[in-house]
């Protein structure tokens, strides 16, 4: 058995953060990662303060190494996977967690960094290309396709997203230039109103045209990364309905976001008190839940739970930051556990002062 003031579960920038913050205070903390991290397939990362285009590997493996360099008196990182988590209830409280391998852990304060999992359409390809070619946002990997062919994916699946992504569409990509581009409606018909409701056009589809996009309205069959031409391109091909197209990158948005696969058995509505939130994320305390220690005001989002002891960062509980907003969701877990920590241990000896224990 390992006890622990802290258990971080999760080692992706908001995990590995966390642990770095709440170090700072020679607390003992265990980090688990278990590395099934979200943008595992990206070679290039944008937007993360000081690492412009690093391999996002590197930038990990830059933070867990200075987690060594700087805490390893009380701060230890293990590669493996939590797969029970329990809150103790009387006694002194806290959790207890088992990993893979059979092994136990006792924490005063747990932190769920443990991410969000992407489920793409189920197209021929995709997968493969996730990250890659097939992309989810301009501020990740966009902008490196400006002047290219590109198309931008719309599925029946995301109906309910699809007119705020054509909305996004419209607003933030349109400085990209790209040349031709497609909207790809993936056999919505958009020709009838019920169609362009689905694919998000209802209001736009006129306006898209005048812009210079092209439909496509069969169904895509496959996408494959096509090396045989001089600049390596996405071909997407459409059966015998449509030749195929190439272009430098297609927009896609996931059709639906889960918590990742190693957290979701631990991440149940018994367990958090509270169901999760859309995109499968874990629900803040309602306002006023906790007394005693608290948030400074207008840092960030609350990174409690429902459970007393248990917080959360980054995209496990935020599914639209990236990285750097994990960092900071992580740094802030790290501080208000610490925090937390410390209340209770000093509500522990005024608590031992009245009662005359030394
Ligand atoms: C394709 C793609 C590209 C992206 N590119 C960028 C970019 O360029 N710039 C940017 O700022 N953001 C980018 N992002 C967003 C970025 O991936 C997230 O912001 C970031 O990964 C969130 O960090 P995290 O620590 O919350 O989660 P993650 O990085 O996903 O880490 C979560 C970790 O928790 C582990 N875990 C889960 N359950 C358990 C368990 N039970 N036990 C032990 N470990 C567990 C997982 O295995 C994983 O290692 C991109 C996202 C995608 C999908």
């Amino acid at each position: 058995m390992t006890s622990v003031n802290l258990l971080v579960i999760g080692g992706g920038p908001a995990g590995l953060s966390a642990a770095a913050m709440f170090s700072r205070l020679r607390r003992s903390c265990l980090i688990y990662d278990s590395g099934s991290y979200r943008n595992a397939t990206t070679l290039h990362s944008h937007t993360i303060s000081g690492y412009e285009g690093v391999d996002p590997a590197i930038y990990r493996q830059t933070l867990r190494g200075q987690l060594k360099d700087w805490y390893s008196e009380k701060t230890e990182w293990r590669k493996g996977k939590i797969v029970s988590l329990l809150k103790v209830e009387g006694g002194e409280g806290g959790f207890e967690a088992i990993d893979e391998e059979g092994r136990e852990i006792k924490a005063k304060k747990v932190i769920l960094a443990t991410g969000v999992k992407d489920r793409l359409p189920d197209i021929p390809g995709m997968a493969e290309q996730w990250g890659r070619r097939v992309i989810h946002c301009i501020f990740c990997h966009g902008t490196e396709t400006a002047k290219h062919p590109f198309a931008f994916l719309y599925t029946k699946a995301n109906a309910p997203m699809n007119a705020k992504m054509v909305e996004k569409m419209l607003t933030m990509w349109t400085g990209l230039d790209h040349e031709p581009r497609y909207i790809l409606a993936n056999g919505i018909d958009v020709d009838t109103e019920e169609g362009r409701k689905d694919a998000g056009f209802e209001k736009y589809h006129d306006l898209v045209q005048q812009k210079g996009y092209k439909y496509i309205t069969s169904a895509i069959t496959s996408v494959k990364e096509d090396i045989s031409i001089s600049t390596s391109a996405l071909e997407i091909t459409f059966g015998t309905t449509h030749p195929p197209i190439s272009v430098h990158s297609m927009l896609v948005f996931p059709e639906k976001i889960t918590p990742s696969t190693d957290a979701e058995p631990l991440l149940t509505e018994n367990f958090l008190q509270a169901p999760l939130g859309a995109m499968g994320i874990i629900a803040p305390p309602k306002p006023g839940r906790w007394e005693g220690t608290g948030v400074p005001f207008r840092i960030g989002d609350d990174p409690r739970t429902e459970v007393r002891g248990l917080f959360w960062a980054g995209n496990s509980g935020c599914a639209t930051g990236n990285v750097t907003v994990s960092v900071a969701q992580g740094q802030l877990a790290g501080a208000m556990a610490g925090d937390e920590l410390g209340h209770d241990e000093l509500m522990s000896d005024i608590h031992a002062n009245h009662n005359g224990v030394q």
